[in-house]
């Protein structure tokens, strides 16, 4: 399982009103940074959530 993040809702991290927090509290390094956007590494997303819940744009589903 992984995430998926919502091109609408989240835009790009520079629009980001928490400053790129999903990577950041993203403990198996499944969200990273490339070209100011957010990359997901599905491998990674052990499905803890926490990205979820931390989004304030509700950003991000679990699929
Ligand atoms: S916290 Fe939400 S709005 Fe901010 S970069 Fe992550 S997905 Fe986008
Ligand atoms: S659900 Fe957890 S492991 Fe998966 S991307 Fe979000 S914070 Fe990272």
């Amino acid at each position: 399982m992984t995430v998926e993040i919502s091109n609408e809702k989240c835009g790009h991290i520079a629009n980001c009103p928490v400053d790129g927090l999903c990577i950041q509290i993203c403990e198996q390094k499944a969200l990273v940074e490339k070209d100011n956007d957010v990359e997901i590494v599905n491998e990674n997303c052990n499905d803890c959530g926490l990205c979820i819940s931390n989004c304030p744009n509700q950003a991000i589903t679990q699929v």
